[in-house]
């Protein structure tokens, strides 16, 4: 039976949404292994070995804000563990990890995979989610990204021994990349786009004022995204594009306001469990995968469902 080894650059005492994915993931192989690029709590142990962890190989220093600590780390964790496949979340840190990686080891890599079987067979949306393909590596240890939101988190009740390990890094090669600066930046109280439960997204029909989606997201306590059209115009960070190009989400609820709904952008939202759309053109392509459609001016729509919600 194979066996699996999940990579995190960091850990909290309460592992991430995500995180708990993975680990829910893991468990379903033989044997599981974690490796942690910093230090892990005892609380953080405790939930780990929930899951079924077997080992925790854990490493410490470094400068993670680049990318050669955590590098060295999986590296060195992959060739201890011996692990068929390797299990990562699907960011853009993450990602790039796993090529390099993938390339230097000779093993295989899949981006954006929504499972994994115990007999190692990958599954990945294809063509903006049109259709769906299942593939096996042909050789080397497999590197899977792992698209948000696509494994049900179960937490697990498990009681076995965990073994934690101080992982020995190989003679640190000089890092090509050295920190000269760094600059705090102001942290947003919503939930990260990728791991809320309810997002609301503008498109260019916000025309400018990300005020009323902003408003509607936190008396939901959702996360805010955007179309390409809302970031291009430098309304809105880039990070909060969704799309084939910009991250992929899923949530419970997805609020689509004044965005046409092109291939692109239902790319990165159609999976998303229940969606209502607003739009002023009934014609609108987004109309086509909503579950609730408003047809009607976000400025006015917007703010009375905020009213609305907050009313009761
Ligand atoms: P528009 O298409 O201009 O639609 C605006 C909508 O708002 C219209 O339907 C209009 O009826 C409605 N509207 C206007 N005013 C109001 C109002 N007051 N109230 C209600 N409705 C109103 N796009 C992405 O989003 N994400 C991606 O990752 C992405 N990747 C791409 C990759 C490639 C290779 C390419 C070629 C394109 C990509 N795009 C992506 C761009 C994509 O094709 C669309 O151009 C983009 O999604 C359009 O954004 P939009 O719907 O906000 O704007």
């Amino acid at each position: 039976m194979p066996s699996a080894l999940v990579f995190f650059n960091e850990l909290s005492d309460v592992p991430s949404k995500a995180q708990r994915e993975l680990l829910t993931l893991a468990s379903r192989f033989d044997e599981a292994t974690l490796a942690v690029a910093s230090e892990v709590s005892q609380e953080a142990q405790e939930v780990v070995n929930g899951y079924g962890v077997a080992k925790l190989l854990v490493a410490s220093g470094g400068d993670d804000a680049f990318i050669d600590h955590s590098l060295s780390v999986l590296e060195a964790a992959v060739k201890l563990s011996a692990a068929d496949v390797v299990l990562v979340a699907n960011d853009n840190f993450n990602r790039e990890i796993a090529a390099r990686l993938a390339v230097r080891l000779d093993g295989a890599v899949v981006t954006d995979a929504t499972d994994v079987s115990a007999d190692l067979v990958v599954t990945k949306d294809e063509l903006a989610g049109s259709y769906s393909a299942q593939a096996k590596a042909t050789s080397g240890t497999l590197f899977v990204t792992m698209k948000p939101n696509s494994i049900e988190d179960v937490p697990g009740e498990q009681d076995g021994q965990l073994d934690v390990l101080a992982l020995e890094l190989p003679g640190a090669a000089a890092p090509q990349i050295r920190v000269v600066a760094t600059e705090a930046k102001a942290v947003s109280d919503r939930p990260k786009l990728t791991e809320a439960r309810v997002v609301v997204a503008g498109g260019r029909g916000v025309n400018g004022d990300f005020g009323p989606v902003e408003d509607l997201a936190d008396a939901l306590s959702g996360a805010v995204g955007a179309s390409r059209a809302a970031t291009d115009a430098g309304w809105i960070s880039h990070d909060a594009q969704i799309g084939q190009t910009g991250v992929t989400v899923s949530p419970q609820l997805f609020i689509s306001a004044g965005i046409s709904g092109a291939i692109q952008q239902k790319a990165g939202m159609q999976t998303s469990k229940c969606i209502i759309a607003i739009n002023k053109d009934v014609d609108a392509p987004v109309f086509e995968i909503a579950d609730f459609g408003i047809v009607g001016d976000l400025s006015k729509v917007l703010p009375q469902a905020a009213e609305e919600i907050r009313r009761r």
